[in-house]
């Protein structure tokens, strides 16, 4: 079993629902949710929006390979009514985001996949849910804990 860390994020309607329903499906299509963060409450992140986000991130253990958890989360996306994507790199309110963050120590590079997600560890609303669950994960490729890389990016947003 490999444990995969999923990044959510939702910015319309009923929030908190929207992160509950998607916890429920994905523990039916991808595997058993071993923790969940808390519901933080966080404000849009490049791009301007009156709604502010409700961010979570989950660990999950599971059996599939992670083309096919992208294709499940996408789905699931799909299923609970976002169908807008971010187009060349403009974000839009969205009523549920699931990203892939990490998949034990892999390290992918493909058009439609990159593990670990290259902006986890800039994004306070992944590292502060991440830090929450894991503190002591390591960082595949930079060697440090989710702790210290979180406590980096407060310092630096409060130098
Ligand atoms: P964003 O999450 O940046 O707001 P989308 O959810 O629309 O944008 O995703 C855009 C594309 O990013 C997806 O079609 C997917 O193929 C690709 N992608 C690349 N790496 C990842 C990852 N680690 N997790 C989720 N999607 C990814
Ligand atoms: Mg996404």
């Amino acid at each position: 079993m490999a444990k995969v860390y999923l990044g959510l994020g939702t910015n319309l309607g009923n929030k908190e629902e929207n992160l509950r329903l998607t916890a429920e499906k994905l523990e039916e299509r991808i595997g058993e949710i071993i923790s969940l963060s808390a519901f933080y409450i966080t404000e849009p992140w490049g791009f301007d929006s009156v709604n502010s986000f409700f961010n979570a991130v989950c660990c999950i253990e599971t059996n599939l390979f992670p083309f096919q958890i992208l294709e499940e989360t996408q789905l699931i996306e799909k299923k609970i009514g976002r169908n807008q994507k971010s187009v060349n790199g403009v974000y839009a309110d969205r009523l549920i985001d699931i990203d892939l963050l990490l998949y034990d120590n892999l390290k992918i590079e493909s058009e439609r996949l990159t593990l670990p997600h290259p902006l986890m560890t800039e994004r306070r609303f992944v590292m502060e849910p991440l830090a929450e669950i894991a503190p002591q994960l390591k960082h595949p490729t930079l060697g440090r804990t989710m702790k210290e890389l979180f406590d980096e990016l407060v310092a630096n947003e409060h130098p």
